[in-house]
């Protein structure tokens, strides 16, 4: 057992850094949470987490905030996520995801400390050229969010290569469901993602679901996605942070996925048996650039780390999807 860690989680009030912390508190760490709170929630960070409101990019906040909590590793999660918003406001993205990194990896390094998890994508891959993707196939992303990501990625292996420091990146697949104990979930307003706007579907909030893409080269024509549950991904990245630690002379940069998929009919048909209930579909074209499937290898992250997912579930992630949904209605009319 590694022995209790101080860390900086960047963007810990976001969906997967507040499911981090609660997994590092689970842990026995010490998470010390830096948000600016522009997507993020205060109320979604755990109280027994420190918490810090600001910008990553305040070099003397973060300086303080490390020498302040004895800081030994950080987990990168701030950013901005949304991929059509990259296409229309690239510099958005290489400003928050790719320069503001930039700064932290200069602190972290200028006042030593060693270690960092960073939330990379699998959108640093583009179209893959066959699913499951491994880590060593070409990156290209096609579009700036991905590309933003992919060039953290590339600072930080320079850096470690420079510096007495390492990293691991965990490239993520789709992200869903919520805390088991519903504790934190999926918060953002207008989210874009299947499996929230489904949710939201069952509930009432909207009046269907629109499926876009009917005829992608899948079992029933709709695209194919490797949905992890976020309690899973937060456990990875504690595994990971305990590896940096215990070999650090190693970075990784590895896929967190389950290795499988399920086609937008599926995730829906799952909906529909959660809740005992049928969503109305909307059949619509393609989005651009999405790909037919999208599924990660996972044999690295299970070797290296010997990571083993809980819950492997799609009813299961459905259920915590939809508790967290109920949730944080009460909590927005509350
Ligand atoms: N999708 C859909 N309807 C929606 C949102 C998404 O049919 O309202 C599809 C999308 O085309 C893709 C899958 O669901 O095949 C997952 O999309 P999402 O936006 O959740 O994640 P992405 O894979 O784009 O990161």
């Amino acid at each position: 057992m590694t022995h209790r860690l101080n860390v900086l989680v960047t963007g810990g009030a976001g969906y997967i850094g507040s499911h981090a912390v609660l997994a590092l508190l689970e842990a026995g760490h010490h998470p010390v949470v830096i948000d600016n709170l522009v997507t993020g929630f205060r109320w979604a960070v755990a109280k027994d987490a420190v918490f810090y409101e600001g910008d990553i990019s305040d070099t003397e906040l973060i300086q303080r905030i490390i020498h302040e909590q004895g800081i030994d590793a950080i987990m990168h999660f701030a950013g901005s996520v949304v991929v059509p918003e990259s296409v229309q406001d690239p510099l958005k993205y290489y400003n928050n995801n790719t320069v503001k990194s930039r700064s932290l990896i200069e602190s972290a390094i200028s006042h030593g400390v060693r270690h960092m998890i960073f939330s990379s994508t699998a959108a640093t891959y583009g179209i893959p050229e066959s699913s499951p993707v491994r880590e060593d196939m070409p990156t290209i992303p096609i579009n700036p969010y991905g590309t933003s990501k992919l060039m953290t990625e590339m600072m930080l292996r320079d850096v470690a290569a420079a510096h007495d420091f390492n990293f691991c990146a965990l490239r993520y697949f789709n992200v869903a469901g919520a805390d088991p104990l519903c504790r934190t979930g999926q918060s953002t307003v207008g989210a874009t993602h299947l499996l929230k706007i489904a949710v939201e579907a069952a509930l009432g909030k909207r009046a269907s679901v629109s499926v876009f893409g009917t005829d992608y080269a899948t079992a029933d024509g709709t695209g194919v996605r490797d949905y992890i549950h976020v309690s899973d991904l937060a456990s990875a990245h504690v595994i990971a942070l305990e590896a940096l630690v215990a070999d650090p002379k190693t970075s990784h940069t590895l896929n967190c996925g389950y290795g499988h998929g399920y086609s937008v009919m599926q995730v829906l048909d799952a909906v529909d048996r959660v809740t005992n209930n049928k969503l109305e579909r909307k059949m619509e074209g393609r989005r651009a650039g999405d790909p037919d499937a999208l599924i990660s290898d996972n044999k690295a992250i299970k070797a290296t780390f010997g990571w083993e997912p809980k819950y492997d579930d799609l009813d299961q992630i459905v259920q915590h999807a939809l508790a967290w949904e109920r949730r944080l209605t009460d909590i927005q009319t509350a």
